[in-house]
This record gives structure tokens, C-alpha cells and sequence, in this order.
């Protein structure tokens, strides 16, 4: 990698898994950009608790389904830290109903490709030409593609794509020294997992693991951390990290 600090941009850090990605990499001595889509109060929260422990960051809102956005949100990191090495493309939604394939709406299915797939597309187009040499991309796919359960194959679908993004740019930025990977948690314990579901429904799923918890964010955080690592061998994969749940 590049000389100087290294600089992360991390896509929907306001809350969830992104908020612990953004944490543990700041701690891990990354000057950290704190992307949000609405929650600005959360995502102040997050810079000052990084702040507090004595690094840098910097909370920029972008709707990541806005190529425009997307660019500002780049351009914001420059200005702000003078290059980026490191995107984490973790921002995504579920629906907290999820109707089967036959009942689902047409703007159900938009906005989850809108910002799933096209949010993902919109942050790897700008890092394909603005990342530093050496640099690390890390997406955001879902165990639930193995798991396959009724209700997901919408929001499965949009993280496949994410899945196979991955794996060919990995191959498209050979002699820039940049991977690209992809994690897919499963069950973890976020508003995105948590919402809608009956105290049952969670322990239900929870105990599907082995492992026979949730995963907690720091969880995730911990195997973002292992990808972004200079002189890392792992490249064009995706790594599940859920506990053995598939
Ligand atoms: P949360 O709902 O807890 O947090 C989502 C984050 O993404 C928030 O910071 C939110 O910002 C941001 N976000 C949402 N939409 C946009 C957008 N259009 N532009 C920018 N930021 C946006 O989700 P999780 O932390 O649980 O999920 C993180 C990733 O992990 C997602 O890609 C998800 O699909 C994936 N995942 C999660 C699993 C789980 O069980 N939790 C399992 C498998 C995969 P704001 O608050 O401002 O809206």
C-alpha cells in the first residue's frame, strides 16, 4: 500500500455493522469516512466516538443510490484526507416484511436494487479509477444465498449480483495491487435483522448456528478487518461469516 495514513470510506456507518466496521477500523489507525443516507445524528455519534479514542474521521451523507452522491462522496474524502485506499461497500436494505417472489411490488424490488445493487455499483465505479495504488474493496453479500429461505429470493438476488461485481472487478484491476472481496454475515444483531421480527423468529434463527448465537457487528467488523490488511493473498472471494450457519 500507499505511504502516509490510510484512508476508508465506509459506506452506511451511521448504524449497524458499519458504525462497528468504521469503529474498528479507526482503532486499527485508518482515517475513517462516516457515510449515512438520513441518520446525521447517529453518524455524528459514530465520528465522535472515534474522535474520542484519538482518530480521525469525518461523517458525509449520500444517498449511495445516487451516482452523483456517490462522487461527492469521494470528492469529500479527498478533500478531506487526500486520498482514499479503502472502500467498504456495506450500506443495504431488507424490507422488514418480506412478502414471497409471487407477492412482491414493483417498488419493492426497485429500491432493493436501487441500493444494493446499484448503490454497490455506483461506490465500486468511483474506486475502480480513485482508489490508491494498493488499495482494498470490500462488499457486502448475504448467507442467506446458501441458506435460500422463502421470503429472501428479492433481497438474495440483489447480493448475488453484489457477489458476482466482486469477483470479476478483482480480476479487472490487475497491476493496481487492489483486492476486491466480499463478506456475507449471517444473522447479526442490527436494526436491518432485528426489525419486524417476533422474539421467537430471532431465537429461531439464532440457534441455526452452531455457533448458536447472533452474530454481533464487531463480529463482521473483526473479518473486514482481515481483508482490508496490507499484503493480503485473499482476492475475488467471499468469506461468510455467520457462526457455521451455512
Ligand atoms: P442497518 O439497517 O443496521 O444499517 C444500515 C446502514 O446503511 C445505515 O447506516 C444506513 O444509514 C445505511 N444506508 C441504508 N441505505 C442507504 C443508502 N441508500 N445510502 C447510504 N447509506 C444507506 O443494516 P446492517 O448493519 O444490518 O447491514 C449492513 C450490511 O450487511 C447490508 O448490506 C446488509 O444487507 C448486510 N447484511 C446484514 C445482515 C444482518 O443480519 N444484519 C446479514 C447479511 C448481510 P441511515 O441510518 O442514514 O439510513
Amino acid at each position: 500500500m500507499e505511504t502516509g495514513q490510510q484512508v476508508a470510506i465506509v459506506t452506511g456507518a451511521s448504524r449497524g455493522i458499519g458504525a462497528a466496521v468504521a469503529q474498528r477500523l479507526a482503532g486499527d489507525g485508518y482515517a475513517v469516512i462516516v457515510n449515512y443516507a438520513g441518520s446525521t445524528t447517529e453518524a455524528a455519534q459514530v465520528v465522535a466516538a472515534i474522535e474520542e479514542k484519538g482518530g480521525r474521521a469525518a461523517a458525509v451523507q449520500a444517498d449511495v443510490a445516487d451516482p452523483a452522491a456517490v462522487r461527492r462522496l469521494f470528492d469529500a474524502a479527498i478533500a478531506q484526507f487526500g486520498h482514499v485506499d479503502v472502500l467498504v461497500n456495506n450500506a443495504g436494505i431488507l424490507p422488514s416484511a418480506l412478502p414471497q417472489l409471487g407477492d412482491t411490488d414493483d417498488a419493492t424490488f426497485d429500491r432493493l436494487f436501487a441500493v444494493n445493487v446499484k448503490g454497490t455499483f455506483n461506490a465500486l465505479r468511483e474506486a475502480a479509477t480513485r482508489l490508491r495504488h494498493g488499495g482494498r474493496i470490500v462488499n457486502f453479500s448475504t448467507s442467506v444465498i446458501g441458506l435460500a429461505l422463502p421470503g429472501y429470493a428479492i433481497y438474495a438476488a440483489t447480493k448475488a449480483a453484489v457477489e458476482t461485481m466482486t469477483n470479476i472487478l478483482a480480476k479487472e484491476l490487475r497491476g493496481k495491487e487492489i483486492t476486491v472481496n466480499a463478506i456475507a454475515p449471517g444473522p447479526t444483531a442490527t436494526d436491518l435483522f432485528l426489525t419486524g421480527k417476533t422474539d421467537e423468529q430471532v431465537e429461531r434463527l439464532a440457534k441455526m448456528a452452531p455457533l448458536e448465537r447472533l452474530g454481533r457487528p464487531e463480529d463482521i467488523a473483526e473479518a473486514v478487518a482481515f481483508l482490508v490488511r496490507p499484503g493480503g493473498w485473499v482476492n475475488g472471494q467471499t468469506l461468510r461469516a455467520n457462526g457455521g450457519i451455512v
